[in-house]
């Protein structure tokens, strides 16, 4: 064989990987054009060998998987940093513990700036380091929700980058913890917030504007009186509803999101809306139904003009209201 291995062939070698009835031939064919000098782009020398390296360890052999690995690692020196997480997580798995924990260790800053560093994560995790991918994921939460706390002036740019990790590792983390039966934290209610902001944004490209349920204070109270179960998808306080929706808009129109609003709910439109149906007006399926047709009779846009009156219906500037909220 002569002819040059493409990318597409890489692929779809990947995507073949150890189903196939003969995985050692599909890494002959991967090693032998990186030996023969015939892989096409020799930028994907390096992923190349990756891919025969991940068909190694799912057929058991991880002793030559990491031979492989590390050959990535040293190939493509200057972007080889998702080799060597590939490298650590073998290391790891193969009982080197602390050879496998100073590679990944020397690429965990990339979870507070590079969205795709989530494989890390995976690697730790596959690796039975389950506690330690915790620690990192909220590590790195903490971290960068500090810098936008601190960093008042940063670039939109730098803005939109740290409201893209923040989304990325609170989503993993919440996903991690629930796989593991913990209860919700507060970056968790954080991820489900930013889960649901984003939806909202995103169905908002084709559904118009994109908007959250919120509960005027008599409303709010009316509301967990009467459905008392309520209580677990609320926070305590009415302040703390007012200040959930300010942060989950905030966040939303950082990732992008554009036409944000609040729809205005009260527990008698909520009972009228529930009732013809049947349904559990406590259900979130229900809440987001009835949220979608109080849409149509009106949004409230956000954000309001800083000097203008705040959209939670306090009466006061949004500058002195919510606006701060979305601080603390
Ligand atoms: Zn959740
Ligand atoms: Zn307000």
């Amino acid at each position: 064989m002569s002819e040059l291995l493409t990318a597409d062939r890489i692929d779809e070698i990947g995507n073949l990987g150890s189903k196939s009835p003969d995985p050692a031939a599909l890494v002959a064919e991967l090693v032998g054009a990186v030996d023969e000098g015939r892989v096409a782009d020799p930028d994907d020398i390096g992923f190349a060998l990756l891919v025969a390296a991940d068909i190694l360890e799912q057929a058991g052999d991880l002793a030559d998987a990491l031979t492989l690995a590390t050959r990535a690692v040293a190939e493509q020196p200057d972007d080889n940093a998702y080799a060597r997480g590939v490298r650590g997580g073998l290391l790891l798995r193969l009982g080197r513990t602390d050879e496998g924990m100073a590679e990944l260790t020397a690429l965990r800053p990339l979870l507070e700036t590079n969205p795709k560093s989530m494989y890390l994560i995976d690697e730790l995790v596959e690796s039975g380091h389950g506690d330690t991918a915790m620690e990192w994921l909220t590590g790195a939460l903490d971290a960068i929700l500090e810098r936008t706390r601190t960093q008042q002036h940063e670039s939109e740019d730098a803005q939109d980058e740290a409201a893209a990790m923040i989304y990325g590792l609170a989503q993993q983390r919440h996903d991690l913890r629930e796989e593991q039966g913990l209860p919700h934290d507060e970056y968790d209610n954080l991820a489900d917030r930013l889960r649901a902001a984003s939806d909202h944004a995103l169905g908002a490209l084709d559904d118009g504007p994109a908007t959250l349920l919120f509960w005027p204070q008599a409303e709010f109270t009316a509301l967990l009186l009467r459905w008392p179960a309520l209580a677990d998808s609320y926070p305590a306080t009415w302040d703390e509803h007012r200040a959930q929706i300010e942060r989950a808009l905030v966040e939303a129109s950082g990732l992008g999101g554009a036409d944000l609003g609040v729809v205005v709910g009260t527990a008698a439109g909520l009972a009228a809306f529930a009732e013809p149906t049947g349904s559990d007006p406590t259900s979130e399926e229900t809440l987001d139904e009835y949220a979608d047709s109080l849409d149509e009779a009106g949004v409230t846009a956000w954000p309001p003009g800083r000097n203008d009156t705040c959209w939670c219906g306090s009466g006061a500037k949004y500058k002195k209201c919510c606006l701060p909220r979305s601080r603390d």
